[in-house]
């Protein structure tokens, strides 16, 4: 078995195997490249681990297969499933400290938030799971006096999970929650730049006693490890979190033999903030829905459109919101903003922020990178532009990045149709005091979620998931469980 010992920023040691995680073992790849694991909030290498080609992600399919066939993990009993899900939500429990600080480490999250609000999603989401897996019945179906039919609902099969690195142990949980408890086995590809906490969870699924086959993470490229996912013929279904662009090349791939897909993609969420609402609180939850995990959050409300009369208020309030932040260490008790997580990203965002002067918005805070330390590290300023039109890039284009784009409105419908002036639909938040306004303007906001009167407060029994293009199905809650399974309907004539 390939594992470093690592000693993380906090002080812990910790040993994290680095093979990919195929048919229960942690095992080399076939290529001689590697995945390189960089802190960004200093910039130095952690640690690197094995990189899956095109034929490792088959060794992976073939175990998967021959585990959801014989011995057969899909006609295991759902109670057993459940018993597992909720084995493995303990595990991740106990050993939570070491699987958020790879976590933090390897994307510069803050370390103290994950610790309590992702940790308690994702064990949450296992539990959730682990209810449904005794509950998944079919109908029956009267069509004579000697004929009825019936369904029953199986699972889909092999399953793909690529996902991103903004939100790395969540995501993975979306995925295998479901998955599992419906009876499938899951292909696990992380981001390329979030590899490290997925191969500590795969540890404890295997200590959990899951079968081997059923739970493997194969780390590796997009263009590789993703792509020998979407296109290969004996995967029955890809679970895609990413952006949309690539998304839509998930879509295409997944094609060659028609595999079920799921995709949640990018978003450019707005928050509308209407002349009666409570703006202390307003600014509260757009600071924290816009900004939080420094703004890469796909949900994000990026966007704030606030009625004309309230405007200066809310400004303010939200203002001095981005001065109180204090951009920092992500281990650092203190810290309420971290680095981006990768050099890329960091770039994009500041290239934004450099359009959105040129074109015209008002720079309220911010505006530029943000030395922490000896000035290494991906970290820039929350920044706040107002004026903010609907030809302008910044009200457009996803950041992912601390930069919120505020425009003004002066009547609900405005508010509405600039909402509805976007490419994407995964989310809005609406503030009012006035229930009629919020549940009307609810109705008429083309998302797939809206909050009122919070902003990105998630809850693993509510799907979770956009329209237009930001995706394609849901993730979360009771629908979710439709994406793992295959109805089968059998006539019996008497
Ligand atoms: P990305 O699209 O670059 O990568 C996502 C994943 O796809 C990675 O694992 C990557 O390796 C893989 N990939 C890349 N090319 C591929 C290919 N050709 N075939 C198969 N897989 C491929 O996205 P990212 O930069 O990692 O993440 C940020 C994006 O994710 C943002 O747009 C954000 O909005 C979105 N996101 C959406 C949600 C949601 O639930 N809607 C949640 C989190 C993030």
């Amino acid at each position: 078995m390939t594992e470093v010992e690592l000693t993380a920023p906090n002080g812990r040691k910790i040993t994290l195997p680095t093979g990919l995680f195929i048919n229960n073992e942690f095992v080399k790849g076939s290529s001689s490249e590697k995945l390189a694991s960089l802190d960004p909030a200093t910039e130095e290498i952690i640690c690197e681990v094995e990189s899956a080609t095109a034929d490792d992600v088959d060794k992976a399919v073939k175990a998967a297969r021959a585990a959801f066939i014989d011995p057969a993990w899909r006609d295991m009993i759902p109670e057993e499933r459940a018993r597992l899900l909720h084995k493995v939500a303990d595990l991740v429990e106990e050993h939570k400290e070491d699987l958020y600080t790879l976590q933090a480490w390897d994307v510069g999250k803050l370390y103290p938030g994950s610790l309590g609000v992702e940790s308690d999603l994702v064990v949450k989401c296992f539990r959730y799971y682990a209810g449904w897996a005794d509950k998944i019945n079919g109908t029956t179906i009267p069509i004579s006096t000697n004929k009825f039919g019936y369904t029953i609902r199986q699972p889909v099969g092999v399953c793909g999970a690529i996902s991103p690195w903004n939100f790395p142990l969540v995501n993975c949980s979306w995925k295998l929650g479901p998955a599992l408890a419906t009876g499938c086995c899951i292909i696990m590809k992380p981001s390329e730049y979030s590899p490290l906490a997925a191969l500590y969870l795969a540890k404890l699924f295997k200590e959990a006693g899951y079968p081997p086959g059923v739970v493997q993470v194969v780390n590796g490229s997009g263009q590789e490890a993703g792509n020998a996912l979407t296109t290969h013929l004996d995967v029955d279904k890809i679970a895609f979190t990413g952006s949309t662009a690539t998304g839509k090349a998930v879509i295409k791939a997944a094609t060659v033999n028609m595999k079920k897909v799921t995709v949640e993609a990018g978003g450019k969420s707005a928050f509308l903030v209407f002349d009666d609402a409570d703006l202390e609180q307003a600014a509260k939850w757009a600071f924290a829905g816009g900004m939080g995990n420094a703004g890469q959050i796909c949900s994000a409300n990026s966007r704030v459109l606030v009625q004309e009369g309230a405007q200066e208020k809310f400004v303010g309030y939200f203002t001095q919101l981005a001065k109180n932040s204090k951009v920092g260490l992500p281990f650092d008790k203190g810290t309420t903003q971290g680095p981006q997580a990768s050099k890329m990203q960091y770039d994009k965002v500041l290239q934004y922020i450099t359009d959105a002067n040129a074109e015209g918005a008002n720079l309220v805070t911010g505006g530029g990178p943000c030395k922490v330390g000896d000035g290494k590290g991906y970290f820039i300023e929350p920044t706040i532009f107002t004026g903010v039109t609907n030809k302008m890039k910044i009200f457009n284009e996803e950041i992912f990045g601390p930069v919120i784009a505020v425009s003004t409105f002066k009547t609900e419908d405005e508010a509405v149709a600039l909402a509805n002036d976007s490419a994407y639909g995964l989310a809005a938040m609406v503030f009012t005091e006035n229930m009629k306004t919020a549940v009307r303007t609810a109705m008429k906001l083309q998302t797939g979620m809206v909050w009122i009167n919070e902003s990105n407060n998630y809850d693993v029994k509510m799907p979770f998931g956009g329209v237009k293009q930001s995706g394609l199905g849901r993730e979360l809650g009771e629908s979710t469980l439709e994406a793992y399974l295959e109805e089968k309907v059998i006539h019996v004539n008497l």
